[in-house]
């Protein structure tokens, strides 16, 4: 079975632990894990699906955290489509981490 990849970006949440976040490939919303790379089974998954490997990109900005939330939850198309072009935004302010 191939296992996607997929890029994650390191976000620093005040009173909270960093968090990860990344595109589910199996449900285009995004999702937050705790930092780590390798092998995640996202809750959005069912039994067909094999999960993805997370690869940590870079950091982003703490609004992309929130984006997330407001990406899962939308339900309108215009809402979607607002969301997904203030995540493309705030891709562009992305910090690479080298490896
Ligand atoms: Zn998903």
């Amino acid at each position: 079975m191939n296992i996607p990849y997929i890029n994650a970006y390191v976000v620093s949440v005040p009173g909270s632990t960093f968090l990860l976040c990344g595109p589910c490939p199996h449900c285009s919303k995004w999702h937050t894990h705790g930092i780590a790379e390798g092998h995640r089974s996202p809750h959005c998954i069912g039994q067909r699906n094999s999960g993805y490997i997370v690869d940590i990109i870079g950091s982003a900005p703490e609004e992309l955290f929130h984006a997330t939330f407001k990406l899962k939850m939308a339900s309108r198309r215009d809402v979607v489509e607002r969301v997904k072009q203030r995540i493309s935004d705030l891709l562009t302010q992305v910090v690479p981490y080298t490896k």
